[in-house]
């Protein structure tokens, strides 16, 4: 992969000179991007729906604040920093009908992209800046003086300088400082999916529920299936981030190293590989994508359901009362609306 730092960005006087740039959303990445943009003295704007709850924040942070479709008028380039489910009616009703015909449009995740939901039309550059982290440590790595590596990627190059202004827009967001990976669309869309659904987050909530029900049924204290389970994997998890699984091995006990070499593939075999690729599939084909556009279309039955019986889970009545024990956990927490 090609990886670029500022050095190969070269904006010429400054990162998208000439530019103004409307992000589309203030939540997670929306803030983290528009903060960085303007600290690297980027003209930045941010569209918001009437009424939404981020307007007096952005404006207190020294933003100009307008309407999604105001913002859309005025902007050489729109980052569109919504939920990836709303981008379609976002795009078509409001932002298309109001861009200028030489806007560019970017986007940090190619799923609306790369499944059809967006359409942009043909006078209009299509790119990717996807920072490989969420939004508030995009922001506190910035304002440190570092950075978060970002993912570029180019779908459409009409001006000729697509990649050029996705490298300076990715600079600009400090990724510059750290590291600048050219991707494509197809190739970011569909590795992010499956790394939410078969590793991150599918696979690891799994993996934590089987082994702590497999405990407590075999009539072994929740307290203790909990530690285990789940608020170890951090400690493993922070070492494997830091050094890779040769780290993580070095620090464990001689004995935690010999269970997992001789145990670990039982538990991930061939069989959970094969379903693994099954999903991969479903991804590719657009399988998965259409039942996540349809559930959204109907309201979202199944992801309302699951959710509920997920959040009922005895696992979460153990933890808050261990968690409570832990205040430390809250000092350094990442989302702090939650406990
Ligand atoms: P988010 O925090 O959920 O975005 C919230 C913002 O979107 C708010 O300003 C909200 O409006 C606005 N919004 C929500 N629904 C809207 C609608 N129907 N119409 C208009 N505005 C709406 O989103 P995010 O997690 O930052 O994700 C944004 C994009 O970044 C997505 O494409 C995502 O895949 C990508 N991404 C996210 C992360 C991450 O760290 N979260 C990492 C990499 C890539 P109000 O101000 O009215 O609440
Ligand atoms: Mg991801």
């Amino acid at each position: 992969m090609d990886v670029y730092t500022e050095k190969d960005v070269k904006g010429k006087g400054g990162f998208l000179k000439g530019k103004k740039v409307a992000v589309i959303g203030y939540g997670s990445q929306g803030h983290a991007q528009a903060l960085n943009l303007k600290d690297s003295k980027v003209d930045v704007v941010i569209g918001l729906n009437k009424g939404s709850q981020h307007w007096k924040a952005a404006e207190k942070a020294g933003f100009k604040v307008g309407t999604i479709e105001e913002m859309s008028a005025a902007a050489d380039l729109i980052m569109v920093l919504v939920p990836d489910e709303f981008h379609k009616d976002v795009y078509e009703t409001r932002i298309k009908p109001n861009m200028k015909k030489d806007a560019a449009l970017a986007f940090s995740h190619g799923l609306s992209i790369h499944y059809g939901q967006v359409t942009p039309g043909k006078t209009t550059d299509v790119i990717m800046i996807a920072p490989k982290g969420p939004g508030h440590l995009v922001r506190s790595e910035f304002v440190q003086g570092r950075g978060v590596p970002s993912l570029i990627a180019v779908y459409q190059d009409v001006s000729g300088s697509a990649k050029q202004m996705a490298l300076e827009y990715a600079a600009g967001i400090g990724s510059g400082r750290v590291g600048i990976l050219e991707t494509t669309f197809r190739e970011e869309t569909e590795t992010d999916l499956f790394g939410e659904q078969a590793v991150l987050c599918g696979g690891v909530t799994r993996l934590v529920l089987a082994g702590y029900e497999t405990l407590v049924d075999a009539g072994y204290e929740p307290e203790m299936a909990y530690f285990e389970c789940l608020h170890e994997l951090k400690l493993i998890v922070d070492l494997m981030y830091q050094g890779g699984l040769s780290t993580m091995r070095y620090s464990i006990s001689n004995t935690a190293e010999y269970g997992d070499l001789t145990r670990g593939d039982r538990v991930i075999s061939e069989d959970v590989k094969d379903e693994m690729a099954a999903i991969l599939d479903e991804i590719q084909s657009g399988e998965f994508a259409r039942e996540w556009i349809l559930e959204n279309q109907a309201g979202r039955p199944v992801f309302t359901s699951l959710a509920r019986m997920a959040g009922e889970h005895p696992i979460e009545e153990v933890g808050k009362r261990l968690r409570a024990l832990m205040p430390w956990l809250k000092e350094q927490a990442a989302v702090k609306d939650r406990d």
